[in-house]
């Protein structure tokens, strides 16, 4: 899963964006559900939270490191809960 950081402008851009509903606002700023994250695999490429965010502030989260199986598997997990 990715996360955001304390650099986080709050610019709004990334939460359309994102195909499984991860990202929301936080206390201070946008961030990111790692349950629901699967650095987009199942629905494109590339992370579309990635793409659009114009400072960069979203990086994997260390806590979250995930193979493409396993992010696959999430991804098939919330198709099934959906
Ligand atoms: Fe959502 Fe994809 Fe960003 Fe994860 S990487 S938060 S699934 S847009
Ligand atoms: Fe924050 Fe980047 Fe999302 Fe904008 S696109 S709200 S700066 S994480």
């Amino acid at each position: 899963a990715l996360m955001i950081t304390d650099e986080c402008i709050n610019c709004d851009v990334c939460e359309p964006e994102c195909p499984n509903e991860a990202i929301s606002m936080g206390e201070l700023y946008y961030v990111i559900d790692p349950a629901k994250c699967t650095e987009c695999v199942g629905h494109f490429g590339e992370p579309q939270c990635v793409q659009v965010c114009p400072v960069e502030c979203i990086p994997v989260n260390p806590e979250h490191v995930e193979t493409q199986d396993q992010l696959h598997r999430k991804y098939l997990n919330l198709v099934a809960l959906a």
